[in-house]
């Protein structure tokens, strides 16, 4: 060591920044602290991943007593109830974060509950009023979801709250055509909730491939979700004893044209405010007027960046306030690295651990490695699931001559109980290399799928090789390699 108290001094203890510190330490042996303000497991485990698929877990029970009923099975419906789920999920987070907290512990690592700041190019401050030195510095400390910039937005919650709710809301307005707009609708829809979806866009899940979004919204409307793209709040102030009267009505027929008194309340920054999620009268672009028990804004994340002193020393940020870094995570001050989503690169947690990984390659191990951002497969968790790898159609077409392998089909397990899902399979295939450029899948368990055939993606496999597969009967995957024909081409 040279002078410094620590080797690497690790900002947030996420799932890139723990990995970073673990990996740094453990098998690198260097000499780590790592300072975390809030829950040690970060976005992923605490408000996001982890608790986002328990209660996609929780909504997917919904249809099981109608689904068994039809399989044969005398069962009965009954009501879900949030505050056993609740109890469990967050017994469940505090495990995780001790498994987290004993990682870091096992692996030689000090933690300070603390938050930290950049005081220098070796030197961060802590909130307990400690200055610790490092050689290197990692800035892991993730992003954070944003609201739209309109008056009263404070009332909607965001994905954050979500699982502290003390109950479940009767109706919801969702905000947002995202990742999370659309994993939270199926999910509350599922749970019971009246959910209503606004995307201010053409089609929700704008960047994926345009079939697999049409077929999703479709699914996510057929099972329930009133979804309204081309549609954005307007206006929103709290559903108070005088909107009561002059709003009663909810829904599309909800009443119009309000009066100045009323309006006067709505724009005021400074009207009594519900607790943030109380009832919310909303406005919206097509003129529609309702309340709403809670409104969610799923409107995007911003880089936690703001009063952590780096462009005091040097280190450059992006409009959006993420922290510019080079191939190896490295900004402008040659010291301090930066991983995960304070990068806004690819958002998404196997990234920001790859990222971490790659670090103390590069930084502790001698071995300058590059994070690999292409062809990273993905998930959303609506219902269905839209897994996804590569290029969609749209944009492999941009680039090449393409030719298109489609197919969309009833799955025999939910078509026997009735239902009329549809799942989609889709080969996107270089003419000229014939490797497959794209592929993407809706269908229960589409993201178990997509890991699958990321690898072979990955690979270069090509259409050919796809096809030499055995199928796997009766399963729905097994479509992905007996596609015969391209259904377009050009
Ligand atoms: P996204 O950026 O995916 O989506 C934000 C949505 O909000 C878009 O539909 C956007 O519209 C809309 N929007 C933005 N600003 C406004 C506004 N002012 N008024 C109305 N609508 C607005 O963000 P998310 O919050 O959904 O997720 C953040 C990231 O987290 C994702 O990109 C992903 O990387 C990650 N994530 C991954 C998950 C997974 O892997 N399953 C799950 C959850 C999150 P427009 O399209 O027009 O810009």
């Amino acid at each position: 060591m040279s002078g410094f108290d620590y080797d690497l001094f690790v900002i947030g203890g996420g799932s890139g920044g723990v990995r970073a510190a673990r990996v740094a330490a453990g098998e690198a042996g260097a000499k780590v602290a790592l300072a975390e303000e809030d829950r040690y497991g970060g976005t992923c485990v605490i408000r996001g991943c982890v608790p986002k698929k328990l209660m996609v877990f929780a909504s997917e029970y919904a249809g099981v007593v109608e689904d068994a009923q039809a399989y044969g099975w005398q069962l009965a419906q009954g009501p879900f109830d949030w505050t056993s789920f609740r109890t469990r999920l967050n017994a469940e987070l505090d495990r995780l974060e001790k498994v987290y907290r004993s990682l870091l512990k096992g692996s030689g690592v000090e933690t300070f509950d603390a938050r930290a700041t950049i005081a220098g190019p070796h030197a961060v401050k802590l909130s307990t009023g400690e200055e610790k030195t490092a050689k290197h510095i990692l800035v892991a400390t993730g992003g954070h979801p944003v609201r739209p910039d309109l008056p009263n937005a404070h009332l909607g919650i965001v994905s954050d709250d979500i699982f502290h709710l003390d109950a479940l809301p009767k109706s919801l307005l969702i905000i947002g055509g995202g990742y999370i707009a659309c994993e939270f609708a199926g999910i509350m829809n599922g749970l019971g909730v009246e959910v209503t979806q606004y995307y201010r866009g053409a089609q929700i899940l704008r960047g994926f491939d345009d079939e697999a979004r049409g077929l999703v919204a479709e699914s996510m409307r057929e099972s329930g979700i009133d979804l309204h793209v081309g549609t954005n709040i307007m206006e929103m102030a709290p559903a108070g004893a005088d909107h009561a009267l002059s709003h009663a009505g909810t829904g599309s027929d909800a009443a119009m044209g309000a009066t100045a008194q009323d309006r006067q309340v709505r724009d005021s920054r400074d009207a009594p405010q519900t607790a943030a999620g109380g009832p919310v009268w909303v406005k919206s672009t097509n003129g529609a007027e309702r309340v709403f028990d809670k409104v969610l804004f799923a409107t995007g994340r911003d880089p936690n960046t703001a009063g952590m002193g780096l462009e005091e020393v040097g280190v450059s940020l992006g409009r959006r306030g993420q922290i510019v870094v080079d191939g190896y995570s490295q900004t402008a001050v040659p010291s301090i690295y930066a991983i995960g989503d304070v990068t806004d690169r690819v958002n998404l947690t196997p990234v920001a651990i790859r990222e971490g990984m790659a670090f103390v390659e590069t930084v502790f191990k001698g071995n300058p490695t590059k994070v690999d951002h292409e062809l990273i497969p993905s998930a959303v968790f609506t219902q269905p699931e839209l897994g996804t790898v590569g290029l969609s159609e749209e944009a492999a077409r941009e680039k090449e001559e393409i030719e298109v392998y489609c197919t969309s089909f009833r799955p025999m397990q939910t078509a026997f109980a009735g239902r009329s899902d549809r799942a989609l399979m889709k080969l996107i295939v270089s003419k000229a290399s014939r490797k497959v450029l794209g592929c993407h899948i809706v269908a229960p368990g589409a993201g178990e799928m997509i890991q699958l055939a990321g690898i072979a993606v990955k690979m270069g496999a090509t259409k050919e090789d796809f096809d030499r597969t055995v199928a796997v009967h009766p399963t729905m995957s097994e479509e992905i390699v007996t596609m015969r024909s391209p259904m377009r081409t050009g």
